[in-house]
């Protein structure tokens, strides 16, 4: 089994105000912190992504790394950042966490998702259209499946599997959700919900064409058109 990371950076740390970087490759992008052992002044253990290796660190200290965890802020909405700023026997340490999922990053994406496909509908033809309607609904399951999975909080080995497939809905959310947070290419206008399609017989825009004698002036049959009853109050 492979140890869990207490603190899996996000972007540049800082200890002692100078960027913590990989001792091997001078990369700071891609760290992550493991307490080692169980003595606070001993230190922790980190681990460089980006290349691979891993070693001891000179500064920090599990004591660090649990006064970083006690400081950090945490997430509750989609645009919320999971920094800490931490101190500990003179020691600093700040920086940002990897986003946790919350259940804010699902409302968001799906959001998001539907949002960009109304969007994008305007300018498409149908079988595109259908197809995205299709992918938009699987992405969505994924993301409500995960809000679920977060809810009854999976904890059982036997559900490793699902536990699987919900943390990688979790991880599509989250580098979604973050994506339009970070300058990806969301959409920055609210997309008017699209008009439903009135279901009664003949109705066009809000009008329904009915051939009558009553309603002609001619008393003879003509076409003429009428408000619908169902949805005109609405599309004016
Ligand atoms: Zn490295
Ligand atoms: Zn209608």
């Amino acid at each position: 089994m492979v140890p869990k990371p207490d603190l899996k950076l996000q972007g540049l740390a800082e200890v002692n105000g100078q960027p913590l970087l990989c001792a091997e490759c001078g990369s700071g992008y891609s760290l992550e912190i493991f307490k080692r052992g169980f003595r606070e002044v001993w230190p922790a253990f980190v681990t460089c992504l980006s290349c691979g290796k891993g070693d001891d660190h000179p500064v920090i200290t599990n004591g660090l790394v649990d006064a970083a965890l006690a400081a950090r802020t945490g997430r509750r909405k989609a645009e919320d950042r999971d920094t800490f700023a931490a101190e500990w026997r003179g020691v600093t340490l700040t920086g940002e966490l990897q986003p946790g999922f919350v259940l804010d990053d699902a409302v968001v994406v799906v959001k998001v998702l539907k949002e960009q496909v109304t969007k994008d509908a305007k300018a498409w033809g149908r079988s595109k259209k259908q197809a995205a309607t299709a992918h938009v609904k699987e992405k969505t399951d994924a993301v409500t499946a995960a809000a679920k999975g977060k809810a009854k909080d999976v904890t059982d080995a036997a559900k490793d599997r699902a536990g699987e497939a919900v943390s990688t809905a979790k991880a599509a959310a989250i580098s979604t959700a973050w994506t339009l947070q970070t300058g990806g290419a969301g959409p920055t206008t609210t997309v008017k919900p699209k008009r439903r399609r009135c279901t009664v017989k003949g109705c066009r825009g809000g009008k329904v064409t009915i051939s009558t004698r009553l309603h002609a002036a001619t008393g003879k049959t003509s076409e003429v058109k009428i408000p619908c009853g169902v949805c005109h109050r609405s599309s004016t």
